[in-house]
């Protein structure tokens, strides 16, 4: 295995056989060695910088039905609520007392938000916070509504492919939804000019190994600036409520792989990671990210956005998760950079 790592540390790229072969049969030792180099690789770019994202979730109302997912169209158990203009510009100056200097929109889609209440929201933002980065995370939109949004001050856009193979993609998602749509929506977007994120689950019904290493293709041909993973968990309202959860080890080697595949990118540690193990952020870290994506959704709202069970920091103030995460990376020999944190190449 060593000699297919140090392959990928070298050229940044493996053929889907070779990245299957890591995937499914690699050691621990395997695993320490990637990290080893993921480090490195991650220094070069980004020292010990850790970039905060301030995550906004506005609505978790949502016209889609994801298998996987709490929020769901038809969990009928889900508590739903939608943020006011004021609720988002009160979180925005918390945050920016804070030190975020990104703010992440993120919500389920809802069509209550139409284009132009979207529009008016990122002007009030951008004008408010000039100094800040804005990213949106709300889902699938035509062309001409993504570019109404960056025309409005919007930086950035996530949007998690969740998965590259289109049988897969079946599996996880109601006939309605497309794969090829989800994967036009991340050239439009990049094409407009957002710096773009994509992603996917790691251990998710179905996935093969075979899936991952196709995942792992189409982020090299995407070149996206930022991919975001995290361990699938399972939510008690959903159809996937008896499936197993991605284990830790599988994600921190994929943001491993990730790191040496696209060394410039924007990698969070995700909550979903700080979910199965106490450490797991930091051990993500450790593994070669470079993100966190503390919440600064009013408490009230917290545990109503719950696309998986066992979320963690819903009964925490902003305040309280910003201080607990820079003890957290002090305590790895990191440390929170208080900037936009845009990616450094690309
Ligand atoms: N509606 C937006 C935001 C989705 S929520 C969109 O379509 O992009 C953000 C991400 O949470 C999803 O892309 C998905 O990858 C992840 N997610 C949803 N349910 C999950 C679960 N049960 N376990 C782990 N991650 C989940």
């Amino acid at each position: 295995m060593k000699n297919l790592i140090d392959k990928l540390y070298e050229t940044s790229v493996l053929t889907k056989e070779e990245y299957v072969t890591l995937i499914s049969s690699h050691t621990d030792k395997d695993s320490e060695y990637l990290f080893s180099l993921a480090r490195e690789v991650r220094q070069k770019y980004y020292g010990k910088d850790v970039y905060i994202r301030g995550l906004i979730e506005f609505t978790n109302y949502c016209k889609n039905d994801c298998l996987y997912c709490g929020i769901r169209r038809s969990n009928k158990n889900a508590e739903r609520y939608r943020l006011t203009k004021e609720q988002i510009m009160d979180c925005c100056q918390q945050g920016y007392e804070l030190g975020f200097r990104t703010f992440v929109l993120q919500g389920g889609e809802d069509p209550y938000f139409t284009d132009d209440i979207i529009v008016d929201l990122i002007k009030s933002i951008k004008s408010e916070y000039s100094d800040c980065a804005l990213t949106l995370s709300i889902g699938e939109h035509e062309h001409k509504s993504y570019k109404a949004y960056f025309d409005a001050g919007a930086d950035r856009y996530l949007l998690r492919h969740e998965t590259a193979d289109n049988e897969h993609y079946g599996k996880l998602h109601p006939h309605n939804l497309s794969p090829v749509n989800r994967k036009k929506c991340l050239y439009d977007l990049k094409e407009i000019g957002y710096q773009v994120g994509c992603g996917f689950m790691v251990g998710s019904p179905y996935q093969t190994a075979e899936n991952l290493a196709d995942d792992m293709l189409f982020i090299k041909e995407l070149q996206p600036h930022m991919v975001g993973i995290g361990p699938f968990i399972s939510h008690h309202d959903t159809p996937f409520r008896d499936k197993p959860n991605g284990t830790l080890e599988q994600t921190l080697f994929m943001i491993g792989l990730l790191r040496l595949t696209l060394p410039y990118a924007l990698l969070p540690s995700t909550t979903a990671l700080g979910t199965i193990h106490p450490l797991g952020r930091e051990k993500g870290i450790l593994a070669g990210a470079n993100v966190v994506m503390p919440n600064l959704s009013p408490r009230s709202v917290r545990k109503k956005y719950l696309l998986y069970d066992n979320k963690i920091c819903t009964g925490d103030e902003a305040a309280e998760c910003r201080f607990c995460l820079n003890k957290r990376m002090e305590s790895i020999g990191y440390n929170i950079a208080v900037t936009r944190g845009d990616v450094k190449q690309i």
